[in-house]
This record gives structure tokens, sequence and C-alpha cells, in this order.
């Protein structure tokens, strides 16, 4: 089975908790305060591993939880920070956020991506000693790590992209101009999952080919097989556009060709779009006037024209070259860009969940809520712009008139996370 999308559950670790603790030592009476920090979460991280060729793995198990951070302990010591939960996806798997839709990353490259981020270490009472406060009794829980629902989908890498109707020839021809060696039958529908084949032309030569599966009409609005397969044409830099020319199984190769541009343009205007090379297959079997006619109509839309049969390899080194000529003049295969969430959308985040806890220990007051990490992580404490912002995040949220509730006056401390500041209302 070729899976090629799947939906899976990401947790990156929590931070460790800090420690609450006191030096002890023969003959010293009331050491100060020892607690270490917590360590730091494992992130969850995604790399390709080219072993892997479809999502199926991710049909069985479905969620993926990184390590926590180690808790602090006396003497200072700090946590382990946990180790980082590695995911291995096939190369092209597009990374989105099921919540909204937007893409987290495009795990077409070598480099390993951070998709969610373990929290930090809570900070341990060693941190809250001060000249007034020498004895700290508490310490602070490590924080959050990121979870995610996430869309893993495969759109596989190949330079050209075979498209045209079950049956006129697409597997017989990778399987002539490359290694790729899919199911070639003559019946409908052989090819369930995409192949990929490498066409080498000459030394240092060579490109990408991918055998989709066949489309059939009405593929675009999601009738039958074809839709889902469409998606691996999307990154392909040319469409290799196959049609039965000899009309063997009754059909018309002017109404074929027509009927998959339809489906294309349908998917997308980017297809419609797409440079494509028409490539008239079963030409051993076709009347000269048959290859005549269509020809013309194709070359009258601009399109270049091949006659050629898969079967007897007759015109496909011909197709080959012109492939790699055309290939020279277009851009790079499509990478898909990460789509981080504007500042809108994160006050948006922000106001839907809005809910926090105020505590007061030792006449600090800790403000306690998730989401403010987002906030507190996008804001720099030395730019008054930045500052003032977050000042108005506070406002928004209410914690300001809660704090004021609970009777803070100016100067007293507020602690968020690890940053603390002195209350101006
Ligand atoms: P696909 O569904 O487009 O992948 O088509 P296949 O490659 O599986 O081919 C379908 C049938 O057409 C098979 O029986 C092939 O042997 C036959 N076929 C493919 N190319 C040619 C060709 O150039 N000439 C002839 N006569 N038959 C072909
Ligand atoms: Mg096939």
């Amino acid at each position: 089975m070729f899976v090629d999308e799947a939906k899976i559950y990401i947790k990156a670790g929590d931070g460790g908790d800090g420690c609450v603790s006191f030096h002890r030592e023969k003959y010293i009476a009331a050491g100060g305060p020892d607690g270490g920090d917590g360590g730091k979460g494992g992130d969850i991280v995604f790399k390709v591993d080219d072993n892997i060729s479809n999502l199926i793995d991710f049909r069985y198990k479905k969620k993926y939880t990184a390590e926590k951070g180690q808790n602090g302990s006396s003497k200072n010591c700090t946590g382990r920070n946990a180790p980082d939960l590695v995911i291995k996806v096939p190369r092209g798997t597009v990374v989105r956020e099921a919540a909204t839709g937007r893409i987290l990353a495009d795990m077409s490259c070598d480099e390993p991506v951070v998709i969610a981020r373990g929290g930090k270490g809570g900070r341990g009472n060693a941190h809250f000693a001060t000249p007034t406060r020498q004895i700290p009794k508490f310490a602070k829980p490590g924080f959050r790590g990121d979870e995610y629902e996430v869309v893993l989908e495969l759109k596989l890498i190949a330079d050209v992209g075979l498209v045209g109707f079950p049956n006129v020839g697409k597997s017989t021809l990778i399987s002539v101009v490359s290694a790729a060696r899919p199911k070639i039958a003559n019946y409908h529908f052989t090819t369930l999952t995409p192949v990929l084949g490498v066409v080498k032309i000459e030394e240092g030569k060579s490109f990408v080919m991918a055998d989709i599966p066949g489309l059939i009409e009405g593929a675009s609005e999601g009738i039958g097989l074809g839709h889902e397969f469409l998606r691996h044409v999307e990154r392909c830099r040319l469409i290799v556009h196959v049609v039965d020319v000899s009309g063997i199984e009754g059909r018309d190769p002017i109404e074929d060709f027509n009927a998959i541009n339809r489906e294309l343009a349908n998917f997308s205007e980017e297809f419609a779009e797409a440079p494509q090379i028409v490539a008239a297959n079963k030409s051993d079997m076709a009347e000269p006037e048959q290859i005549k006619s269509f020809r013309e109509y194709v070359e009258k839309t601009g399109l270049p024209f091949y006659e050629i049969s898969a079967a007897t390899t007759a015109g496909t080194k011909e197709l080959v070259y012109g492939v790699w000529e055309r290939l020279q003049q277009l851009p790079p295969v499509k990478q898909f860009e990460a789509q981080p969430l504007t500042q809108e959308e994160l006050d948006d985040k922000l106001l839907s969940k809005k809910d926090f806890k105020v505590t007061t220990e030792d006449g600090i007051y800790f403000v306690e809520a998730d989401w403010l990490w987002d906030v507190l992580r996008s804001v720099n404490m030395d730019d008054y712009s930045s500052l003032q912002y977050f000042q108005r995040v506070l406002r928004a949220s209410g914690i300001i008139d809660r704090l004021l509730e609970m009777g803070i006056r100016e100067g007293d401390t507020v602690s968020i996370f690890d940053f603390e500041f002195e209350f101006v209302n």
C-alpha cells in the first residue's frame, strides 16, 4: 500500500522541574539555597531518510512524545537535557499544522528541522535568592514543550511527471528510459503507486522521472483515482503528457489530450501554466494520418510534439533529449516555504485562550500561562516598543487587573517564566 498522507500528534518534552534544596554540610549551619534548574525537554526533529518511500509507518504509530528534561537537584545540579526525538520521513514530505494548514517545513533537504521545541527547565530555588529573600522555599516547574497535530503530505520530488489516461503506456515508457520497473499490463490502473526513475542521458546528465498513476476524467473533482496522485506532479518542473495516438481502445487522441489538460487546469492554475511536452505513444500501431492530424493539432497549441513507441523504443531517445534540453531552461524543483504565524495570527491565538494563573509566594507574583511563552519568545526586553507590546498583552488578557486585585504595589516583583520585572502601573 502506498500511503502519501498521514496525520500525527507530536509533543516535545516538557522542561524538568527546578529543585528546592539548601546547602548542608557538617559543622556548617543553615546553608544557602542550592536547588538546581531542570533540564530542557527534547525537541521533535524531522529528518529525511531516503530508505523510506512512503508514509505508511504513520498509519500505525500516530503519537510521538519526546522525553521530559531531568529535574534539577541539590548542590546546584542542573538536570540533564532530554534527547531529541527524531522522526524520519521520506524525501519530499511537507509538514503542516493541522489546525491552520500552514506549512511548518518542506522536508526535501538533508538538514534536520525542529518542528516542536522542548520546554525549558524550571528554575531551582538558588535562582530566587536575593539579599532580602535568603531562604526561597520554592522552585518553578519546567515549561511545556510545544505540541501540534500535524499533517504529513508526501509530494515526490521529480523533474518530470508522466501524465495521461490509464493504459496509454506511461509505465512502459519509464521502464525503457530508466531502470525503474513498474508493473505493466493491459488493463487500467496497473500503476497504483507513483514510481520514480532516473533517466541517464550520458555521464553527468540525468533527470528524475515520475510515473504517476493514470488520470481519469473528473480526477480533479476527486472522482476515482487520480486526484490524490496529482499532488505528486505539483513539484515537477515539466509535464510529459502521454497520449495513445493509435486510438486502439476506441478513444480519440485529441479528446484525450484536451480532457487531461482540463483536469490539470481544474486542479490548479499553476498546472494549467506548467511547461508541457506531448508524447504521442503507440505510434507503431497508429495510422500515419492519425499521427499527422494529432501532430498538427498539438503543434497549433505551441507545445513540442514527439512521436514515440514505448514498446519498440522508437523515438524515445529523441524524447528524452528533448526533455533534457527543456529542463535546462526551467527553474529547479519547487520547494514549499515554511509559513510562520504573522503578528496578527499570534495575537488571535493569544486571545482565543488567555487563561492564566497568578500565585504569590514570598512577595513575588508568579504569572503562569502557557500561551505567554509564545509572546515572551518574540519579545525583546531591551527594546522599548517590544516591551510596550508585552505590556499591552498583559493588560488585554486581564493579567494586570488580576495582579491589582491581589494587591500588587508599584515596585513588587512579577515573575513570568524565567523573566522577572518590577511592577509599574
Ligand atoms: P499505463 O497505464 O499508462 O502505465 O500503460 P502501460 O505502460 O501499463 O501500458 C498499457 C498497455 O499498452 C500494455 O499492454 C503495454 O504493453 C501497451 N503499450 C505500451 N506502450 C506501447 C506502445 O508503444 N505500442 C504498443 N503497441 N503497445 C504499447
Ligand atoms: Mg502504469
